[in-house]
């Protein structure tokens, strides 16, 4: 019958939540104690104006430094970072670190200090927990308001939307620019768009990765005609050539981010970059 097969999708699925829940375990708790250990640490990687050639942001990336497996890129953690238990601890750190390293590179450049950009997950919305760490972090560092931007995904966006409105709007309040991450591979209907209006859309790096493919070529000048239009910033991720930078150049893009023209760098060889 229906409600048997039902029945025997239900608890095939629970038992698969059980195996995910028991695989992770163990990394969970050895993250909790990197944590507390200090083996995370912040890359930043900037992003450049392709009139100016300048740096006028960096984009903070969190890297776990393992002490026998060498330094982990968040693909080998982020799910479990963003579990129940972690999000809020590993979030605020990044937070604050983020923010202490805009307010180093601040009291150097002043006005010229390029503006952070932090990636947040949606489980970090809700209540708005986020908004009252970051109220009290810019406040506590004086931080120019829009100094500091936060980055999420198109893809959390599209499953999250209905509830991330109210703490949306709170980092609105703060004055915090929000940008749109990996623009274009969300599977998102373009209404969210409408809901909330966002400062900056990244334009996800497959795409850039496909030029000079016309296909690409084609959806990338579209996602520049659109964010234009609705006054976003637009910028392109993941460009490692010279003839990806042309191409972009001559579709109009504004700011870009790239191997091409920087890895993401710990603190001290942004500091070298920026001459802070
Ligand atoms: P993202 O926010 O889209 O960040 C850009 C990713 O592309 C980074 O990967 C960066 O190292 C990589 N990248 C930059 N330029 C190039 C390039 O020219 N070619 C290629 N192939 N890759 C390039 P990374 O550092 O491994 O981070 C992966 C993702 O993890 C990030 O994607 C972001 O969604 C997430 N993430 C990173 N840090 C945090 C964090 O602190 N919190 C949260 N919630 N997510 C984070
Ligand atoms: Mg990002
Ligand atoms: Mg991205
Ligand atoms: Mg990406």
């Amino acid at each position: 019958s229906n409600a048997a097969v039902e029945s025997t999708a239900r608890v095939a699925d629970l038992a698969m939540r059980r195996a995910t829940l028991l695989r992770r375990a163990p990394l969970a708790i050895e993250l909790g104690e990197a944590l507390e250990h200090g083996q995370l640490r912040l890359d930043y990687q900037p992003l450049y104006s392709m009139g100016s050639g300048e740096v006028v942001a960096v984009e903070a990336l969190l890297r776990w430094q393992h002490p026998t497996r060498g330094t982990l890129p968040p693909a080998e953690f982020l799910d479990v970072a963003e579990g129940p238990h972690l999000i809020a601890p590993i979030g605020d750190w990044v937070m604050r670190t983020a923010v202490e390293q805009a307010a180093q590179w601040q009291r150097v450049l002043g006005e010229g200090a390029p503006r952070m950009w932090v990636n947040v997950s949606c489980n970090q919305f809700g209540g708005h927990r986020l908004v009252r760490v970051l109220e009290r972090l810019l406040e506590e560092h004086r931080l120019q308001p829009g100094s500091l931007g936060v980055e999420v995904t198109e893809r959390q966006l599209a499953r999250h939307i209905d509830d991330v409105g109210s703490d949306l709007n709170g980092l609105r309040d703060l004055h915090v620019p929000m940008a749109v991450d990996d623009f274009g591979t969300g599977y998102a209907s373009l209404d969210y768009l409408r809901r909330f209006p966002f400062d900056e859309i990244k334009i996800d790096r497959s795409f850039v990765a496909g030029l000079p493919v016309p296909i690409n070529t084609a959806i990338i000048s579209s996602i520049i005609t659109l964010g234009t239009s609705l006054g976003m910033t637009v910028v392109a991720e993941g460009v490692e050539t010279a003839e990806q930078r042309d191409i972009l150049t001559a579709l109009g893009c504004g700011f870009s981010q790239g191997y091409l023209f920087h890895r993401p760098a710990p603190a001290e060889a942004l500091t070298a970059l920026l001459g802070a």
